[in-house]
């Protein structure tokens, strides 16, 4: 057969789906400096497709930059088109960055942390979703039979996980039918939400190749299980040297990490409209689904929007204090991760420069994405980490989406989003 081999430049977008364009990857050396080219419409295409609603019109024009350290090669040695793509950032023709680049987004939030203490975050993300090339079983959660039923879909993913550089932590039947959860190692922010965005992609281009689907929406089935993405992170010093922790204090956290704690709680509700985007993610944000409903911190519980994970077996204070980590548990795949981590380490950030306390009461989290953002809107805090220009395109997009599927009842609207991711 006649093939030319392509690369792929793209950005995983407010929608949370990587889109770009490809090229003959011949033309790579031109395309590492002129990228592909953008149009600042393009923020604007809902989950669905369409542009609903745009404050930029038809005009105007962006570039995607590749970024070197994003780059995923991986041949799945089966005939397929090789994946070969990389992420990058948004920019302005001038080479400048875009004001609603989503990695520049988080570039600023890790600045604004590093401006308030010095400090910068290790992050890893946990993807669960459900995967259609199994039957829908009884017994399921957890086993070795669902474990082993996915036959080579779990080291494939493993293996593409490996094969673009990312550290793969671990692979699981989840407690839902047909559901699984991928996870991989720790990352500074940038390289954990690039990491995040191509562990997905692998676990998709797997499914894919095996003629299947790996769901990631947050609420495939109505009244089924949640997909969840959780997002483990610590605090480091330039250093290196971890600073979360603190076993002395009755939660475990240092007084600096229960700053950055007070700080994302008290922003959590208006928070969930980028870390929550869907209009299905206010299905999975119910009661007795291990996910958490109120704005609360607490110690091992899975059932808490910021959860202090335990520490296993630790051999020295050393050990203690690198394993110490909080994971942040209200986000879901239809949010990039770039947004989420970046909404996160900027709420934490903006905990530490106004040396906030943990709150006394739970406040319930927005019971629909309408809810969350009109708090969003009310948000002074939130409009100054987005910037005039990209906070209206990100309530338009959202506001339009919301209206779009305003009329679906629940099972349909659940189709709907399980298309999409
Ligand atoms: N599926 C749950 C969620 O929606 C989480 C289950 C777990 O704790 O791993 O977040
Ligand atoms: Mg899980």
């Amino acid at each position: 057969m006649l093939r030319e081999e392509l690369t792929f430049v793209g950005t995983c977008d407010i929608a949370g789906l990587v889109r770009g364009k490809g090229f003959p990857s011949t033309e790579l050396p031109a395309r590492r400096k002129l990228g592909i080219g953008w149009t600042h419409s393009n923020l604007m295409q809902t989950c669905f497709g369409p542009i609903l609603d745009t404050p930029f019109g038809t005009a105007g024009d962006l570039m995607i930059v590749p970024d070197p350290s994003a780059e995923v090669h991986v041949d799945f040695r089966d005939g397929s088109a090789p994946e070969h793509f990389f992420l990058g950032d948004v920019r302005n023709t001038d080479g400048t960055p875009w004001e609603c680049c989503v990695r520049d987004f988080l570039r600023r939030a890790v600045d604004a942390l590093k401006e308030s203490s010095g400090l910068a975050v290790l992050a890893a993300f946990e993807h669960e979703f459900l995967y259609t090339g199994v039957e829908d079983l009884p017994g399921h959660a957890y086993s070795l039979s669902a474990f082993r039923r996915q036959g080579v879909f779990g080291e494939m993913v493993m293996a593409a996980i490996r094969a673009a550089s990312i550290h793969p932590d671990s692979f699981l039947a989840e407690y839902g039918p047909r559901q699984y959860e991928v996870t991989v190692g720790p990352n500074a922010a940038l390289a954990a939400a690039d990491a995040a965005v191509i562990a997905r992609e692998m676990a998709r281009g797997a499914a894919f190749r095996l003629e299947n689907r790996a769901i990631f929406s947050p609420m495939p089935v109505a009244d089924g299980a949640g997909n969840g993405v959780h997002i483990h992170f610590s605090l480091h010093e330039a250093s290196g040297a971890p600073v979360t922790g603190d076993p002395s204090s009755p939660l475990g956290l240092s007084a600096v990490a229960a700053q950055f704690a007070a700080g994302v709680l008290h922003h959590l509700p208006a928070l969930c409209a980028v870390t929550a985007p869907s209009p299905v993610s206010y299905l999975r944000l119910t009661p007795n689904r291990w996910a958490p409903i109120v704005a609360d911190l607490k110690r091992q519980d899975r059932g808490a929007a910021l959860r202090v994970c335990p520490i296993f077996n630790p051999e020295s204070e050393e050990q203690r204090a690198t394993q110490f980590n909080l994971e942040f548990r209200v986000c879901d795949a239809a949010a990039s991760p770039y947004m989420a981590l970046g909404a996160l380490i900027f709420a934490g950030a903006d905990g530490i420069a106004r040396q906030m306390r943990l709150p006394d009461t739970e406040v319930p989290l927005p019971g629909s994405l309408s809810v969350a953002l009109d708090l969003m809107e009310a948000s002074d805090a939130m409009k100054s980490w987005f910037g005039p220009v990209f906070f209206e395109a990100y309530m338009r997009h959202k506001r339009s989406e919301v209206a779009y599927v305003a009329d679906l009842p629940e099972a349909e609207l659940c189709g709907r989003y399980a298309e999409v991711y």
